[in-house]
């Protein structure tokens, strides 16, 4: 841990699909990073009788990936497998079984850290990964999120977040106390002084207090569950990311960033890519994960948003120009520290200069064809 490269990993994955009445895009990039631990999975249409639920889940590894890549491959059909899942499922009295959907989520966690715990390399101790879980089932009528640690969702309806989350972090007293009653000590933040997350899967290091069931060891891999009734006019999307995107923007912030992104383009994965490089040039050195799936009531591109778009972009050039023009040498980092202090009007809520700093650059490459782009790592 703690490894970083000389550059950033600004190479991205992408995939994006439709189904269900939702759209969704996701990009994942290694970032500062020496390894990728992050996974993900979505799914529109679920096997089976559940044609009309979707799922979508990032996992956040830490000490390799092997729990998050088993994670991302299995943790559905965990929740699937189990029987509070299956017998309530699939009928038109949904609302009935809400709690019903709720424990089958439960156990399916449980069943999946159970399971994995029986990999050769895990029962061995050889592998000491673990990862955390943030996902969401969407049914036609409601939104079940299951959070397992320090990755999280986002729901924005009209306008603003109206639900998240909340991260498990071994300071908040609840995690605290069970991480004490099981023998154990909150140091630097962090369980024992080494693990900064206070709920994850995997993690088999920190679950073998004797006389302790599975949700009371030192790292716990119970998930909060929340359940939100969908809205079809008021939701507009709900987002799922990791800690490397949420350590430099608030909720609020992605989400006013992302409702700005989709009054101007209906490509999510490109909204994506969008914040992970926002998100890197605003500091984070973190892998970054993140799933945006946006509802039949999320904003629509339009032609006044792309038109103020436009003119955004001929003023940053305009900018630019002149700040090259003003010195002999410039690298582009100043260009942006310099643009950055000018308050300029009309950028991007939530992402600033930072958001415009792929187009500055475009603009400062074709002046400058040999000018120093670096993007610095600043070390805590
Ligand atoms: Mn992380």
């Amino acid at each position: 841990m703690g490894a970083f490269l000389e550059k950033p990993n600004t190479e991205k994955y992408n995939e994006h699909g439709a189904g269900n009445g939702l759209r969704y895009g996701l990009a994942s990039m290694q970032g500062w990073r020496v390894e990728m631990e992050d996974a993900h999975c979505a799914v529109t249409g679920l096997p089976g009788e559940l044609k009309d639920w979707s799922f979508f889940a990032v996992f956040d590894g830490h000490a390799g990936a092997r729990v998050s890549d088993h994670c991302a491959a299995h943790l559905l059909e965990c929740i699937m497998e189990t029987e509070e899942f299956r017998k309530t499922c699939a009928n038109d009295e949904e609302h009935l079984h809400v709690n019903s959907v709720k424990k089958g989520i439960h156990s399916g966690f449980l069943f999946l850290d159970h399971k994995m715990r029986e990999i050769p390399e895990m029962a061995s101790g050889e592998d000491k990964s673990g990862s955390t879980a943030v996902c969401a089932l969407i049914s036609p009528k409601f939104i079940y999120i299951a959070n397992c640690g320090d990755s999280r969702a986002v729901l924005c309806s009209e306008g603003h977040p109206t639900f998240s989350t909340q991260d498990h972090k071994p300071m908040i007293p609840s995690e605290k106390d069970r991480i004490q009653k099981a023998g154990g000590s909150v140091m630097i933040q962090r369980v024992n002084g080494a693990l900064a997350v206070s709920r994850a899967l995997g993690d088999y290091e920190y679950k073998n207090v004797e006389g302790k069931g599975p949700c009371e060891q030192l790292v716990s891999p119970e998930p909060e569950i929340f359940v939100e009734k969908r809205d079809l006019e008021r939701d507009e999307f709900l987002v799922l990311a990791c800690d490397g995107v949420w350590d430099v923007m608030s909720n609020t912030d992605l989400c006013d960033f992302i409702r700005s992104r989709l009054f101007l383009t209906d490509d999510l994965e490109n909204i994506t890519n969008q914040v992970i490089d926002t998100c890197l040039y605003k500091g984070s050195q973190d892998n970054m994960s993140i799933v945006l799936v946006t509802f039949p009531g999320a904003p629509q591109p339009s032609p006044e948003a792309i038109s103020l778009e436009n003119q955004l972009e001929a003023a940053l050039e305009m900018r630019v120009r002149e700040l090259v023009e003003s010195r002999d040498k410039i690298e582009l980092s100043s260009i942006i520290q310099a643009m950055d202090d000018e308050d300029i009007p009309g950028l991007p809520p939530g992402g600033g200069i930072q958001a415009k700093r792929n187009f500055i650059k475009s603009v400062y490459s074709k002046l400058c064809p040999h000018g120093v782009d670096k993007v610095s790592l600043f070390l805590e």
